[in-house]
């Protein structure tokens, strides 16, 4: 057979990347993904699984009216306001491949948004946070000014770090851009803060994403995108058709249909968070940041250590350590989980001492 050097077909600005490693690492208790502890769709939900058996034959609705409708119902928005990925990351795809580069956007942050720009070969910026992990809008600015961006994204909360960026900041960058500004919104239900929902009638180039992964569905793929109907037109072009499957669509539907499972979920969790807070703070040598999402990212002396005596004490979380110094992030679980977390933690960190 004729021997192939796939390497010498790859396009030079895909040889140089890394691929995205969400690793299956095996452990008794996993904290590493930012997924919910809880799944909203109870087992009994027997009229659910009747239509999700009957339907399997078909194509599922290219567009995901139904789910749109119920979305748009949620949100008090338009349905033409709305546009379905398998996942969030496929939205920031479609983004990027629909307007190009430059990408800008503030470090660390959710990394898809570096890698896709790469992958498409298009130019991204990166801007350094400040020391409390804020958007340094005059950096930003300049950055706005200097290389006239088509997209800026901005997640907030932030992955990893779990603040909110300054609403001044956001509102400073949206104005300033000529470009399209993400706010990306993924753990904005654990958050107090005010959505930029209602800031679309304002600004026409803002637009949002969402996301169903971290509300307990993370197995459905499925995120969508908020923005001005000509935005989303724009991005519907490069849409693969039946991007969003039936059963994402259906079960999306109904978990929306009635917001108190999921809510009461977001409670636990939010509680959860408080309590995990609290007791990272009262371990010596551990410093925990302040978090408006899922997760809580900290420092220890020495986070490749301390990753490792977790795993091997069962718990999984994600070693930072490479993106922020000795830093490490624990997504909020159940109580029980963040028992066993803490209790490991306290294991590893006297180990490590
Ligand atoms: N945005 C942010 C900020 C995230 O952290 C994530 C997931 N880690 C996503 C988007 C992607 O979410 P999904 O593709 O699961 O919708």
């Amino acid at each position: 057979m004729k021997k192939v050097d796939f390497t010498k077909l790859t396009k030079e600005n895909i040889l140089s990347l890394q691929a995205y490693e969400a690793k299956e690492i095996p452990c008794r208790v996993k904290l590493d993904a930012n997924e919910s502890p809880y799944s909203p769709v109870a087992d009994k939900n027997i009229p659910l699984k009747k239509k999700i058996f009957s339907i399997l034959n078909r194509y599922p609705d290219p567009e995901a009216r139904e789910l749109k409708k119920v979305v748009a119902g949620y949100f008090k928005i338009n349905p033409d306001n709305i546009l379905f990925g398998n996942g969030s990351d496929e939205l920031i795809y479609y983004l990027i491949v629909t307007f190009g580069g430059p990408v800008l956007y503030p470090i660390p942050t959710f990394s898809m948004y570096g890698i896709i720009s790469s992958a498409l070969g298009e130019m991204n910026i990166a801007v350094p946070l400040n020391e409390s992990f804020d958007i340094d809008t005059g950096k930003m600015l300049a950055a706005v000014r200097e290389y006239n961006p088509k997209l800026v994204f901005l997640s907030s909360p932030n992955n990893p770090t779990g603040n909110c960026f300054s609403y001044d900041g956001i509102i400073k960058i949206i104005e300033a851009s000529n470009g399209i500004v993400v706010v990306d919104e993924a753990y904005l239900p654990f958050s107090k803060r005010k959505s930029f929902i209602p800031l679309l009638k304002d600004y026409k180039n803002l637009a949002i994403l969402r996301t169903f992964s971290k509300i307990g569905l993370a197995a459905l793929r499925a995120g969508f995108l908020i923005g001005d109907r000509d935005l989303i037109k724009e991005v519907n072009k490069v849409r693969l058709p039946y991007n969003l499957n039936a059963l994402s669509q259906i079960i999306a539907s109904d978990v929306l249909k009635d917001k108190r499972v999921i809510q009461s979920n977001i409670k636990s969790i939010v509680s959860e968070r408080k309590k995990l807070f609290r007791e990272l703070s009262n371990i010596n040598g551990v410093k925990p940041y302040e978090s408006e999402a899922n997760f809580i990212l900290f420092r220890v002396d020495n986070a490749d250590i301390v990753f490792s005596k977790l795993l091997k004490l069962g718990v999984l979380v994600r070693n930072m350590n490479g993106v922020i110094k000795d830093a490490l992030r624990v997504t909020i679980g159940t109580p029980e989980e963040n028992n066993s977390f803490i209790k490991a933690l306290q294991k590893a960190i006297r180990r490590h001492q």
